[in-house]
């Protein structure tokens, strides 16, 4: 697909990056600051020029700065997201669109903000989500979901003052203290990237997932397929893109409708088909099963199979490139939030209220544009698409246990699991596509450590076919035991960015139930192809836990040996977590799989 890009002369993520270089070192190292019009400043890593700043601000303050603001935007996109849930589910029962699908988990979770659910399910509905915009805001001196981790853990942030108090409120305060002349002790800054990371983790994000959840329904597992070949040529062929399943599930919906599907016939079209890209496609194929075509760095390549006939996208990581590659054929991309709007594109806004006439809008118009294709621009890869399992929640994993960790913590004690790793994040156009997950997942899955993968990993992870319950025989003797009894993938897609929560949740309960802390389990995160400011919060909620974290990508905090050396050792002697970085998928294995071993050491197993 590259090949055939180019040869049309389209110019993708991988020629602009070539273009970038030599990139900024100073950025690079988080060594530039541009806070305010006395700079912009950049710190001489060698030590011969500059060491302060205009204002005076060495390299360890400038680093720790440049790193919270990095952290504040990620955790407020995942939270920002998650707010548009909640007032989507505060609007149950006054709009036709959005139902609660799960109101068993809907009284679950309100049970928890202590609300009495003997009343209708849109009363439980509105008086959780206005509960849940109190986590939000200022007045809490903790979230809600804080309560999940284990009481030890709980006790640790508090000691450590970063227990996060308004999700909101912990995002302001980074850009508050990054400000000139506020905050100016570098390991107190990133004492408050944890707090706010933290805010995402046990706050903004499992907010989205759980009503994500309550809203379209907690994932079940369910088989579906995967890669460019889920487009289909005699179709018309809608993409769903960004990361709030809002949006798309109501165009899931309207792709049934049968005027629509009428009118597609009409055109010429066989039927109306959808296919996911990142997140608003991990959303819909956990939930739904709809293929997915693929994750963040095929965005362009999937344009450039000349079948798309709209993409609709919602927000975040959608690069502003898809706009001039879909100029280049006849495919229309519709933005629909008032957050996201792309030069170029067609903005149908979705509101709760509107959801169902402008998805029909929408799908209307993509059957439009198949009678726009141009038939020399067609070319699907002649592959078959990749079968996967899905829809790995919480839940399902323990109705596959028959309702209990106890077979899990079993086959942990006793060694057929070693351990439990979560490969997450991006892919990163200066990784080798999707090589560092797969192989890191490969080598994992050997060594008898169950993967649970999130995001654009997931993706590459069922590209390469190892979420399938046949893909039990590349794993170790005694996981591939443990797979085939229970009939799944040694890798278990947990789901989107969001749902990274869902690891947290599950650590947590395995944590409980072991009466240990989540620093105490052989388990560990891994974000090998990250290139996302979320997955620098992500990354800081997992520390923030106790978890060791393998970046496979730099974080620009090279510039600060003492920021540097908090991240990567001291910050461990204050949560038992910590950053490792190392771009070598073959040896992030080794490093996991020692750490593993150290824990299940100390546990005494
Ligand atoms: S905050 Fe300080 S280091 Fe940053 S741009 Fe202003 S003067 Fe320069
Ligand atoms: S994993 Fe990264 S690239 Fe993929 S959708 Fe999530 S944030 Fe975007």
């Amino acid at each position: 697909m590259i090949k055939k890009l180019k040869e049309e002369g389209i110019l993708l993520v991988w020629d602009r990056l070539k273009e970038q270089e030599p990139q900024c070192g100073y950025c690079s190292l988080g060594l530039s600051c541009r806070n305010c019009a006395m700079g912009p400043c950049r710190i001489d890593p060698f030590g011969e020029g500059p060491q302060k700043g205009v204002c005076g601000a060495d390299a360890d303050v400038i680093v720790a700065r440049n790193l919270a603001r990095a952290v504040a935007s990620g955790a407020a996109s995942h939270s920002d997201h998650g707010r548009d849930l909640v007032e989507v589910l505060a609007r149950v029962g006054k709009v036709k669109a959005y139902s609660v699908k799960d109101a068993e988990k809907l009284k679950k979770v309100a049970q928890e903000y202590g609300i009495n659910t003997n009343k209708s399910v849109e009363e439980i509905a509105f008086e959780l989500a206005e509960a849940m915009l109190e986590d939000f805001g200022s007045k809490k001196e903790k979230i809600q979901f804080v309560n999940r981790a284990p009481k030890k853990r709980i006790e640790l942030w508090e000691k450590l003052g970063i227990i996060p108090r308004g999700i909101d409120r912990e995002v302001v305060e980074i850009m508050h203290r990054t400000h000139m002349g506020v905050d100016n002790d570098p390991v107190n800054i990133l004492l408050q990237c944890l707090r706010t990371a933290l805010a995402d983790g046990f706050g903004g994000s499992m907010i989205a997932t759980e009503v994500s959840d309550i809203l379209f329904g907690t994932p079940e597992p369910k088989m579906s397929e995967i890669n460019l070949a889920t487009l289909k040529e005699n179709e018309v062929n809608i993409v769903l893109h960004g990361h709030n399943p809002i949006v798309s599930d109501a165009i899931v919906e309207a792709a049934s409708d049968e005027e629509l599907l009428k009118l597609a016939k009409e055109y010429g079209a066989e039927g109306i088909n959808l296919a996911g890209l990142c997140c608003t496609g991990n959303e819909v194929l956990m939930r739904k099963g709809i293929p997915m075509a693929g994750n963040h760095l095929i965005q362009e390549l999937v344009i450039g199979t000349g079948v798309v006939d709209v993409i609709v996208v919602d927000y975040q990581c959608i690069m502003p490139a898809i706009v001039d590659v879909a100029k280049c054929y006849h495919t229309e991309v519709v933005t629909t939030s008032p957050k996201a709007k792309f030069k170029g594109a067609i903005h149908i806004e979705f509101t709760p209220e509107n959801a169902h006439e402008k998805a029909k809008e929408v799908v209307k118009l993509a059957i439009e544009r198949f009678r726009e294709r141009k038939a020399e621009l067609v070319k699907i890869p002649n592959v078959k698409p990749n079968k996967l399992m899905t829809g790995f929640s919480v839940e399902a994993i323990l109705k596959v246990l028959g309702g209990t960790l106890q077979p899990l913590i079993d086959a942990i004690k006793n060694g057929s699991i070693r351990g439990v790793v979560g490969s997450v994040g991006c892919n990163n156009p200066k990784v080798k596509q999707d090589y560092s997950h797969i192989t890191l997942a490969k080598r994992l899955i050997e060594n008898d450590v169950l993967v649970v993968d999130t995001g654009c990993a997931a993706v590459a992870d069922a590209k390469a076919g190892l979420k399938v319950p046949e893909a039990a025989e590349l794993a170790g003797e005694e996981l591939r035991k443990v797979c085939e009894s229970l009939g799944i993938p040694p890798v278990l897609h947990f789901g989107s960015c969001v749902d990274n929560s869902r690891i947290l949740v599950a650590l947590s309960a395995l944590a409980n139930e072991l009466g240990v802390d989540i620093s105490d389990l052989p388990a560990a995160g891994a974000a090998m192809e990250w290139y996302s400011e979320k997955a620098i919060a992500i990354g800081a909620y997992f520390v923030a836990s106790g978890l060791l974290v393998v970046l496979g990508v730099p974080p620009p905090i090279y510039g600060s040996k003492l920021v540097l050396d908090v991240l990567t050792s001291k910050v461990e002697e204050l949560t038992g977590g910590k950053f490792v970085v190392e771009p070598d998928p073959e040896k992030a294995a080794e490093i996991i799989i020692k750490h593993i071993e150290d824990k299940r050491r100390k546990l005494g197993i």
